[in-house]
């Protein structure tokens, strides 16, 4: 029997606002254990909980972003359950009537462009951190985090692979960090993802049965997470087994899920709506004003790309698919240099020495690379020379100038110098110099690799085969 996987995704993106969302506690994060906390985000009985208005417009920036819907009319609900994380007893989040949904965002994968559903985005208040591995068998409870802003993503079961789970995820991701409203980051948990992901016989319509997947802390865990949980499922299908509802760990040091709890369904939570906060109403105007104020997204900033420097769209998709990449290569662009030359090294040499960092890591400036471009591409140093400079440049953080200066790498294209040193390879090699007049006109590689060998692979390389030329045929 064939099967045909189903994936649906939710994403909670923390947004990035100097306070709480319904207190003025401070986000930052890494403080020292439940210094950010007061009477509000800690739950004590008679508060009351005011809204930061920079949520509500931070959804709909993201609502705005993924074509969808923006609801004017939108309330908060209390979602019930006890954790040891949670001081209220309930999570302050958005239920029957969220402030975003539905739309809809494009990816692409091998080529193939698609469209995936976005259900709803809603908010809500972050957990508090359970401590359990400082000292056994104590667990200690951070309270910091709680209250901080998330943005829910949810969205429709439309993904049919794990790779289309992975473009979709990298696309949300990209959106978020071209608003400004998300840093993004899956180790520090500022961006989480749930995967729900079920098998069908092909051809039927009714969903199987889901599990749902948690604690995939980089893109790489989500996709390999899903194919496991596909081969998974499949083999329990075709033993004419069924799938348990339930939720699972994702163990990415022994590579497999793990069973942590059955599923709840959403009436275990005795949703209900929030007594404390009235509804919200966004007015026309105020959607239209941050609608004038979106930044260029992904997807148009990949058009230009291809439009105003010449790249093809797959240097383009992938420089755009990182906002700082993108912005790092137009700085360097603009020094001067080749864009494709520009684009090459950075999908090449820069993001393999990086080796998976961020590139606001980068000791190499745009800047320094834009220079360093450009020096090769005015014939001052070779390219070979230019990636041992870049190796120099990334170690050290200087620039190309000085590392070129202080080993004294120009360079050299000085007619007179180089004919010298031309004559004399040719005089000690009377064979090879034969053998090229008699038409072997491969040996010309060998006479110039004899010229890189005296001058330190200095010589300029077309320089050097116009004077062999010359000198060999006369
Ligand atoms: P919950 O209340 O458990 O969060 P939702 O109905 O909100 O469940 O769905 C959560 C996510 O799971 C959504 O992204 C949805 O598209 C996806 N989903 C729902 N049912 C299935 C299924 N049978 N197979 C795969 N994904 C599913
Ligand atoms: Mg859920
Ligand atoms: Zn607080």
């Amino acid at each position: 029997m064939k099967f045909e996987t189903v994936i649906g995704l939710e994403i909670h993106a923390q947004l990035k606002t100097e306070s709480k969302i319904f207190c003025g506690c401070s986000t930052t994060f890494g403080a020292p254990p439940n210094t950010q906390t007061c009477p509000i985000c800690l739950g004590m009985p008679g508060v009351l909980p005011v809204l930061n208005k920079k949520v509500v417009k931070f959804a709909i920036k993201m609502g705005l972003a993924t074509d969808s819907v923006v609801n004017r009319f939108n309330t908060f609900a209390r979602k019930n359950y006890f954790y040891p994380d949670l001081p209220k007893g309930y999570q302050t989040s958005q239920f029957d009537l969220p402030i975003i949904g539905p739309g809809v965002v494009e990816v692409e994968v091998d080529g193939e462009k698609k469209l995936i559903g976005i259900t709803r985005m809603h908010m809500e208040e972050d957990a508090g951190k359970l401590i359990h591995d400082e000292v056994e068998p104590v667990s200690y409870v951070d309270l910091n985090r709680t209250g901080t802003p998330l943005l829910e993503i949810v969205s429709e079961p439309d993904m049919r692979s794990p790779g289309e789970a992975y473009s979709y995820l990298k696309k949300i991701h990209s959106i978020l960090r071209y608003l400004d409203i998300c840093d993004g980051n899956m180790q520090e948990g500022s961006f989480r993802c749930d995967a729900n992901i079920s098998l069908r016989p092909v051809g039927q319509e009714k969903l199987g049965i889901r599990t749902e997947l948690k604690n995939m802390n980089s893109f790489r865990n989500v996709q390999n997470a899903l194919e496991y949980e596909v081969r998974r499922q499949r083999d329990i299908l075709l033993d004419g087994g069924n799938v348990v509802q339930e939720t699972l760990l994702w163990n990415p040091d022994k590579n497999c899920t793990e069973s942590m709890r059955g599923k709840e369904d959403a009436h275990d939570y005795r949703y209900f709506p929030c007594p404390d906060l009235v509804p919200i109403e966004i007015s026309q105007e105020w959607i239209e004003e941050i609608r004038a104020s979106l930044p260029e997204l992904p997807d148009q900033r990949k058009a230009r790309f291809v439009e105003q420097y010449g790249l093809p769209e797959y240097d383009s998709a992938i420089l755009t698919g990182d906002r700082e990449l993108a912005d790092f290569f137009e700085t360097a662009a603009s020094r001067g240099a080749p864009a494709k030359k520009v684009s090459n090294w950075m999908m090449t040499e820069l993001l393999r020495e990086l080796k998976g960092d961020a590139i606001r890591n980068s000791k190499v400036t745009p800047d320094h690379l834009g220079e360093l471009l450009l020096m090769v591409d005015k014939g001052t140093i070779s390219g070979k020379i230019a990636k041992t400079v870049f190796i120099d440049m990334m170690e050290s953080g200087k620039g190309p100038q000085e590392i070129v200066k202080n080993k004294n790498l120009l360079q050299v294209s000085d007619e007179g110098e180089l004919l010298a040193l031309v004559k004399e390879i040719v005089a000690a090699n009377p064979g090879q110099a034969e053998e090229f007049k008699g038409g072997r006109e491969k040996l010309m590689g060998y006479f110039v690799g004899q010229l890189m060998q005296k001058t330190k692979g200095k010589a300029n390389p077309k320089l050097a085969n116009e004077l062999f030329a010359k000198e060999l045929k006369g």
